[in-house]
């Protein structure tokens, strides 16, 4: 197949709530955002970076480095750091909609503080998603979506992009990571002599799945620091498969050119929402995990969700002044009401639901 054009996508994953305890994983946070600026800073050639999707991480990053904001806005202002939309990457089958509306109600002001939102629903992985998920999207003027589990395995589920309808008719354009998931492109390395040997088998299984010529590449793993040379990797590929284009893009930019007279298939409404496992996600989060995980997960399946609906009826009303919640733009003063609202729903987020 030739023609085709491969966007790089430079990301990292974070499971900022249950991989290490806290501490740790933070010091390794600071580590390689500081990594992050410094690259960015020094290389235009590396264009952007995708950082998970959840603005969390630049909440607790910048409570360590305050002195570092300044660099921070510029890149997310330019689109050089994507950030958001989620606050928090939820278990999505967990917590109540109303728990993720607030999740999406935060990390978008939050986003929108620091210089503007990454308008893709990015979803990498969660155990399953509720058929709402397109009606949430829209609900939040995002047109775009990623997700990996639940979804695939089945009759005409064997293509990469979708339109996805919501239960209310209206829809995403999405696109499905592959079996590999978002760590497909963590090993290809920017050095000419092991290269030939790792493209292929990512190049194949990313074309085979192929419903435009416009194919995302995700170049990033586990709470690892971003690709040391992402420019020379895009230099090496275009020497190796020359017949092909590649760039490195933002995940919105590889949208907009994918959903330019692509056909994708239909799906919904209703798919996917069983995650692809017979059991209750909750008993699968708590399967790898140490017992501060295990916890989580058995309290965000109950006392989160008891919260959560108690959350609706006591911090709804008071959100509705403007509280942090709010755009960035809001002039008024946030009521000392509404900014406990948000503290408790900030503070709900980091400890029992959020749990991919
Ligand atoms: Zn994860």
């Amino acid at each position: 197949m030739t023609g085709l054009i491969f966007h790089l996508i430079p990301h990292t994953h974070w499971d900022r709530e249950w991989y290490l305890p806290r501490a740790a994983l933070q010091a390794r946070l600071v580590g390689v955002v500081d990594d992050l600026i410094e690259r960015l800073q020094a290389d235009p050639g590396y264009r952007s970076f995708l950082l998970d999707g959840q603005t969390v991480l630049l909440e607790d990053y910048l409570r360590a480095r305050p002195d570092r904001e300044g660099d921070v806005r510029a890149l997310v202002k330019t689109g050089r750091l994507q950030v958001g939309p989620w606050y928090v990457l939820p278990d999505e089958q967990i917590p109540s909609g109303e728990g993720l509306v607030r999740n999406l109600l935060l990390g978008s002001a939050d986003a929108e503080r620091l210089g503007g939102r990454l308008d893709v629903l990015y979803s990498p992985d969660a155990f399953g998603h509720p058929p709402a998920w397109p009606t949430l999207a829209r609900e939040f003027g995002i047109r775009y979506g990623v997700v990996w589990r639940g979804l695939g395995g089945e009759a005409g589920q064997e293509r990469d992009l979708y339109r996805w309808r919501g239960l209310d008719g209206k829809d995403v354009v999405l696109w499905h990571l592959p079996r590999a998931g978002y760590e497909i492109g963590a090993a290809l390395p920017a050095d000419a002599e092991r290269l030939f040997a790792a493209w292929a088998p990512v190049r194949g299984p990313l074309v085979q799945r192929a419903t435009s010529k416009h194919i995302p590449v995700f170049i990033g793993a586990d709470h690892h620091a971003a690709h040391p040379d992402v420019p020379r990797l895009r230099d090496l590929l275009a020497e190796l498969d020359p017949q092909s284009a590649f760039r490195v893009s933002r995940l919105d930019e590889f949208f907009q050119a994918a959903a330019d007279g692509a056909k994708p298939a239909s799906m919904g409404p209703g798919r996917p929402s069983s995650g692809g496992m017979p059991r209750p996600s909750w008993l699968w989060c708590a399967w790898p995990s140490p017992s501060r995980r295990w916890r989580g997960a058995r309290e965000g399946a109950t006392g989160g969700r008891r919260w959560s609906s108690r959350g609706e009826r006591w911090c709804a009303p008071s959100s509705m002044t403007p509280s942090r919640a709010a755009p960035a733009t809001t002039s008024r003063a946030p009521s000392s009401r509404a900014s406990r609202a948000s503290r408790r729903w900030r503070r709900r987020w980091c400890g029992a639901a959020c749990t991919t």
